[in-house]
């Protein structure tokens, strides 16, 4: 069966991108560079994995669709060196993958499992030289908003605490065959070195994050009750009273690493 003969199957989120503006635009974003490893998640019918191919000579991809893979294969034939990894991307060890290098990571990700797929992905961003992904434009926004923006919160702080967030392209429906129902956009996103990050405790970070977010109405003293007291708040230089909306991620970090030095 031809690539061009697949019929999309809704419950692997396959919507294909449809548009080769978009596509070049995503090319150009990724821009390979020599000796770059580029690995591509859900390559479906290869609307980016072929135009990267050309430039760049070899991908890896990992594709769950069983019926993609000798197809993809075989339209690689003359293209360039594509290794199809037949798999759920999250079964696949990253790290083993990168083979002691950096990989860049590349998708038009299936929204269904965008989050579970970026927290596996971030498990492993010490391989990870960068990631530009297409996903829910919603989402995009929630990743590189500002302290003070109605959609910041959790997955900002979290996200932006380990990695610069850098939304790229605006993506319209109409792009994808079928559209999906909502706006669509791609985010580059380039993990952070540890040292730069300077989080002592990744898990109390975590938690004290999360605390804060989920009462979004309460202030700060309130919210994070169960973990610290206002005096606590106030020594890693935040107002008590403020709301989790406006403390900027660095606060969190230095209130999080307060708690973790006076344990
Ligand atoms: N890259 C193609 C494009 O832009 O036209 C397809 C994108 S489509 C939104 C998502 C792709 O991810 C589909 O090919 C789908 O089969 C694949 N996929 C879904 N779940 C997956 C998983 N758990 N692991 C790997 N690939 C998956």
């Amino acid at each position: 069966m031809a690539l061009s003969d697949h019929r999309t199957k809704k419950a692997l989120g396959q919507h294909f991108l449809h548009d080769p503006g978009i596509v070049s635009k995503i090319v150009q974003a990724v821009s390979p560079q020599p000796g770059d490893r580029l690995v591509e998640i859900g390559p479906g019918a290869g609307a980016i994995t072929f135009p990267l191919l050309e430039r760049h000579g070899s991908l890896t991809a990992i594709e769950f669709d069983r019926d993609l893979i000798e197809p993809l294969r075989a339209a690689a034939a003359g293209v360039g060196e594509l290794e199809v990894v037949h798999a759920d991307v999250l079964d696949v060890d990253l790290t083993a993958l990168a083979g002691g290098g950096r990989i860049r990571l590349v998708g038009n990700l299936p929204y269904n499992l965008s989050s579970p797929i970026l927290f596996h992905v971030l498990a492993h961003r010490a391989v990870v030289q960068d990631m530009h992904f297409m996903l829910q434009k919603e989402v995009v926004d929630r990743m590189g908003a500002a302290p003070g923006s109605k959609v910041y919160g959790r997955l900002s702080v979290m996200l932006q605490a380990v990695c610069a967030v850098a939304p790229l392209i605006r993506v319209p429906p109409g792009a994808f065959r079928p559209p999906p129902k909502v706006d669509s956009a791609v985010v580059r996103l380039v993990p952070r070195a540890d040292a730069e990050i300077g989080i002592e405790d990744g898990r109390l970070f975590a938690n004290v994050v999360r605390a804060a977010f989920g009462q979004r109405r309460k202030t700060l003293r309130n919210a994070l009750m169960p973990i610290c007291d206002a005096d606590a708040i106030a020594a890693a230089g935040i107002d008590p009273g403020a709301r989790a909306e406006t403390v900027p991620v660095g606060g969190f970090v230095a209130l999080a690493n307060h708690l973790a030095a006076s344990r």
